[in-house]
């Protein structure tokens, strides 16, 4: 018996499974998504398995050296899922495989297994499974998983068994220092007919000895230790007396690293359903009953219950015995999104985001992975959580562009929910009140089924919006960076004791070009796309076609010399802020003061205490957060977006300032948004005002279909990068030239042009576009180009990174 296994070499030649014999002490461990060690040259890789084979081509065929997790990391379905990820993504294949999984299962290390005391405790074993439970349990530190598997060879089902049933744990060795937590419980020696008796004997000191034992009369289940002590507020003191006098007892059990466990969960208020979200319901349901593929997206209005409506249709998969998936980005998993699963779903919810540690990640995985879980909500990468009846994946705020991953493999969490869904036959639904153009197009051709909401629950109104047009604040000598419409909002709010959410629209790196007099930003004559200042040459710049002109001294719009390139940083604001209305109580939140785990949470928590009057920052406060005194947002800048030198602008533009003019007035209060531009009869801010997305989307696909962007196009966007700028120069043509012979004429090759960022770590980038719109005719020779580029190439000295269905072109 042979297995094809895919292993870690980093390179394209050797991008696919190869071959070894399936050793016959393995060969019971050994399933497709095992994850083994093999000899490779004169080294031990790491690999999955990825099929079977009776026979083999090859003339020489090593061993499979080890096994390195009792049950495989991935299923069948994700193996396949890996193949597929390889060719719709250009990657390689291990990388393809490895994305599925936690990080701590990426790295080589040993693993070792134990007995849990709940294992020792399990009196139905037959004499094989007997044997190895001695044998664990003479060797309490661990064994070797490998050494295991070598000398019980024929225990395989049983002790997969008996890690689904805790009866045995695994840790990983050294490395990446996984270990287990404990926790301390308290149980009762006594029976709860004898606790009043008991209590009577106590002395008049020991109060608190006595209300521990009543407390935990008719509490069935051990209490954590923590748990109880909190509970009663008390010290340990009075448990370690009763622990002596034998009517407790404390046991060490092993903790889920559960990050929110020691929260407290607020109850979970079952709702009335408004008829609109009824109808949303029923239509996800009977999806859901038909066990048919089906595709929808919920376009609903911030506010109008969407989430009531995930929790709702989550409950009815579960009641089917099917699993389910809700994807939130990165920044909306705040504890409080959080609470409202695990209020609803309990201990049946697995939680994964960035924030947690390797360990914890892993932990979770692990409970979905063994099917102790059957919800998780998590960012991007818990798409791939390895359930393995899958009835319902939920994307929150879909238009995100975080579901995009930005390095290799640059999947789309949209595109890896559609896929498992139909292996599953199961339901997505892709939430937004400002829907992708891409997703909006689907649903207007039938694609997608379409579901609106479009009322706020108990029918508050939306907050009223206000351009203000800060050429005007200019004219009228005004140059500070506050109008004069949003300071007086702003000095009403702290009067009132209201609180205000100020938003500042800024992105990395780019500066573009602006006249702060007539608000007009400098365009490529070709692109239709802002120019971008650069510094060294005090040039201006297209980023898609290399246009380039000298910056100029005055608008070429008004004439006026105000025009200069812009960005404001979050610092700057808070600085302003308390020069103009001092003692005002800033909150800052950016990249700058959420590094640190848990500072998030922390200040959204400080804000919600109203520590603060002001919470201050960048998109990371842009969605998801509800806060019920926030009566007033303001927006500094609308216009930084649109300057970028991206086609999605206008589109970014409108989702931001919807999101965010969502964020005033969910409660009692009724809220009002100030948004300061520049541009206030560009469409995107327009649109926003009068929070009309179908308006938005008419305007905007009629530019883009002028333009042949996505979602009437797809593109593919090649970068090269060397430390050599002729290198690079001369491979992106070549390339060019090789794409311009093989491809179908329908197909557009833009550049090579110069990247936005020319260079990155010492090396030049230069990049390359395709349009085009039948992947069926490009994906198969890109990614036969592409392979041998690589194999004919070190990486060292050109390397090209492809991006299908870029989210920025840069
Ligand atoms: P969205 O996700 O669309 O922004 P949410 O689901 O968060 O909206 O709902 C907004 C607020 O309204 C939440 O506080 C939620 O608990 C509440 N809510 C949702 N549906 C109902 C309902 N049918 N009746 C009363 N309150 C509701
Ligand atoms: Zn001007
Ligand atoms: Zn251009």
């Amino acid at each position: 018996m042979y297995a094809g296994i895919v292993v870690d070499v980093p390179h394209v030649d050797t991008d696919r499974a190869f071959d070894y014999i399936v050793p016959d002490e393995l060969a019971p461990w050994i399933q497709i998504g095992s994850r083994v060690s093999v000899p490779f040259g004169n080294r031990l890789l790491q690999g999955y398995v990825v099929q079977f084979k009776e026979q083999t081509e090859l003339a020489k065929v090593k061993d499979i050296k080890e096994i390195l997790d009792i049950t495989p990391p991935l299923t069948g379905e994700l193996v396949a899922l890996g193949h597929w990820l390889s060719n719709t993504y250009i990657c390689r294949l291990y990388s393809a495989m490895q994305v599925m999984l936690p990080a701590s299962l990426r790295s080589q290390y040993k693993k070792k297994v134990r007995v849990t005391s709940e294992g020792q405790n399990q009196p139905l074993l037959l004499p094989g499974e007997r044997e190895i439970f001695n044998y664990l349990g003479v060797h309490p530190d661990g064994v070797e998983l490998d050494l295991l598997v070598r000398k019980f060879p024929e225990q395989t089902a049983f002790l997969l068994k008996a890690e689904r049933e805790g009866w045995v744990e695994t840790s990983q060795v050294v490395k990446d220092k996984i270990t287990r937590k404990t926790l301390l419980y308290v149980k009762k020696k006594v029976k709860d007919e004898q606790i009043p008796g008991l209590v009577e004997q106590l002395s008049k000191q020991a109060e608190r000895q006595k209300e521990v034992m009543l407390y935990l009369q008719d509490h069935e289940h051990p209490l954590a230790l923590r748990d109880l002590l909190s509970e009663l507020g008390i010290s340990s003191s009075a448990v370690k007396s009763l622990v002596a006098k034998d009517w407790l007892e404390l046991v060490e059990v092993e903790e889920r690293r559960d990050p929110y466990a020691n929260k407290k969960l607020e109850k979970d208020q079952q709702v009335e359903y408004t008829p609109e979200q009824q109808e949303v319901i029923l239509e996800i349901d009977t999806a859901l009953n038909a066990g048919e593929h089906a595709g929808f997206l919920l376009h609903g209005v911030t506010g109008s219950g969407k989430t009531e409506v995930y929790l709702e249709t989550i409950s009815h998969c579960l009641a089917q015995g099917r699993e389910a998936i809700v994807l939130v980005p990165e920044i909306s998993l705040t504890p409080q999104m959080v609470n409202r699963f695990k209020a609803r779903f309990g201990d049946r919810v697995a939680v994964m985001h960035s924030r947690l540690s390797q360990g914890e990640r892993y932990d979770e995985w692990r409970m979905i992975r063994d099917g102790k879980v059957s919800v998780v909500v998590g960012a991007r990468s818990a798409i791939f959580a390895p359930f393995t009846n899958l009835g319902l994946i939920i994307i929150d705020e879909e238009h995100e562009s975080s579901y995009k991953q930005e390095e290799t493999p640059r999947y789309h969490a949209r595109d890896i929910a559609m896929k498992r869904a139909q292996y599953h036959k199961g339901v997505v639904v892709l939430g937004s009140a400002t829907p992708a153009m891409e997703s909006y197009d689907l649903a207007q051709r039938g694609k997608l089924g379409l579901l609106t909401m479009v009322k706020r629950v108990g029918e508050r109104p939306l907050p009223s919006t206000a351009i203000v047009d800060m050429r005007e604040e200019l004219r009228e000598g005004n140059r500070t960076m506050f109008s004069r419409q949003l300071s007086q909002a702003i000095q009403e709010r702290l009067q009132r004791k209201e609180q205000i959410v100020i938003f500042l629209n800024r992105r990395g790196f780019s500066t573009f070009v602006m006249c702060r007099s007539c608000g007009h930003s400098l365009q490529c004559p070709h692109c239709d796309i802002s120019l971008t200042y650069h510094r060294n040459n005090r040039t201006v710049r297209c980023h898609y076609c290399g246009h380039a002109e000298v910056e100029p001294d005055s608008c070429p719009s008004c004439g006026s010399n105000h025009i200069r390139f812009f960005g404001t940083g979050t610092q700057k604001v808070e600085e302003e802020l308390s020069k103009y209305f001092p003692g005002i109580r800033v909150i800052r939140m950016d990249i700058d003061t959420t590094t640190k785990k848990g500072s998030h949470e922390k200040l959204l928590q400080q804000f919600r205490e109203h520590q603060g009057d002001v919470l201050l920052g960048t998109q990371m406060i842009a969605k998801g957060l509800d806060f019920p005194k926030v009566t007033l947002v303001g927006v500094i800048a609308a216009d930084t977006i649109l300057g970028m030198p991206d086609f999605r602008a206008a589109e970014k533009t409108f989702q931001l300032l919807t999101q965010v003019a969502g964020r005033a007035g969910r409660h009692e209060l009724p809220g009002e948004t100030i948004i300061q531009t520049y541009n206030p009869e560009h469409y995107s801010i327009q649109y926003a005002k009068t929070h009309d997305y179908q308006g938005f989307f008419s305007m905007e696909a009629k530019h883009r279909f002028e333009k042949g962007y996505p979602p009437f196009s797809r593109l593919i966007l090649f970068t090269f990068s060397s430390p050599q700028v002729p290198l690079a120069i001369k491979k992106a043509n070549d390339w060019a030239k090789k794409l311009r012979q093989t491809l179908p004429s329908s197909v557009f090759i833009l550049g090579p042009i110069a990247s936005p960022i020319p260079r990155v770590k010492d090396r030049y980038r230069f990049q390359c576009v395709l349009k085009y719109r039948n992947e069926k005719e490009v994906l198969p020779i890109v990614k036969k180009l592409s392979d041998a580029f690589v194999s004919q190439n070190k990486k060292d000295e050109v390397e090209l990174a492809v991006d299908v269905n870029p989210q920025v072109l840069m």
